[in-house]
């Protein structure tokens, strides 16, 4: 592989420049960090399974007109995207109540939202990406009032088709994560979808079991993280036979002398 200049380390993914101005290269790594990166640890083929998810979801959502980052899928852990000034919020949907709106409100894990709640974090790592209002938002010029505008009508459209779509697999959407960029044309920006959609951002949880099929299984300790994504991908048609090699956890754990 030729060397290519990294812009960016984060926690899940290297920022790698891409091969035309105006492109980056996402690559994804199997490490995880939950409770802001207090617990590290890694979750075997997480990075090839999530490049494949995030592909599968925001060409799908391509189709029902939401513009995101998303170019290509270049090979198992790597995509092309746009570049983007990230709008520095994160975007929190939530169906059902779990993780810190429980926590923080006391209401139980598990509870059916009466409607779709969007909650903003403030992108900052030192500060523990803490909640913010929409008026903060405006006070400190993180986005303005029309890209808000355009944010929660994208995010509530993206609800409701994930919502189906992983309802149709028999899996709950409960809440996940979405951050979006600016992409500049001329003198004008429009915002589009960028980062990723994977477990990692997302509770899942199986519709008739619960079972957790996301990263809070990394999170609370509770085993078979591996195997839940894999689920995941499964489920969705992702990985079908001849390329399970690639999902063959265990080979890869052998190869390690794990
Ligand atoms: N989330 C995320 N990154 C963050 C914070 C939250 O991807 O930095 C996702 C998380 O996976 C969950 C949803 O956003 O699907 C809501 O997370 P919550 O606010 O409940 O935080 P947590 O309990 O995970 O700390």
């Amino acid at each position: 592989m030729s060397r290519r200049r990294q812009i960016y380390e984060g926690k899940a993914k290297i920022l790698y420049e891409g091969p035309e101005p105006g492109t980056i290269i996402q690559y994804f790594k199997d490490d995880a960090t939950a409770f802001n990166a207090e617990k590290k640890g890694t979750i075997n083929g997480k990075g090839v399974i999530n490049n494949r998810i995030s592909e599968h979801i925001f060409t799908l959502l391509g189709h029902i007109g939401i513009p995101s980052h998303f170019i290509r899928r270049l090979n198992m852990r790597e995509q092309l995207v746009k570049q983007v000034e990230i709008v520095p919020i994160e975007v929190i949907v939530r169906n059902v109540a779990a993780g810190s709106l429980s926590k923080r409100l006391g209401i139980e894990e598990g509870t059916p939202l009466p409607h779709t709640l969007l909650e903003y974090c403030y992108k900052d790592d030192a500060l523990g990406d803490p909640l913010v209002a929409e008026e903060h938002i405006a006070c400190f010029g993180w986005a303005s009032q029309e890209e808000m505008q355009d944010i929660s009508a994208m995010a509530i459209r993206i609800n409701d088709f994930m919502a189906g779509m992983f309802a149709g697999i028999g899996i709950k959407l409960v809440d996940f994560k979405l951050e979006f960029g600016r992409v500049f044309e001329g003198d004008f920006s429009r915002i589009i979808l960028a980062d990723e959609i994977s477990p990692d951002g997302c509770r899942l949880w199986d519709i008739k079991t619960n079972e957790k099929l996301d990263k809070d299984r990394f999170r609370r300790d509770l085993g078979g993280e591996a195997e839940a994504y894999q689920e995941v991908a499964r489920r969705l048609g992702l990985f079908p036979e001849g390329e399970s090699e690639v999902l063959d956890l265990n080979s890869e754990r052998k190869k390690r002398g794990k």
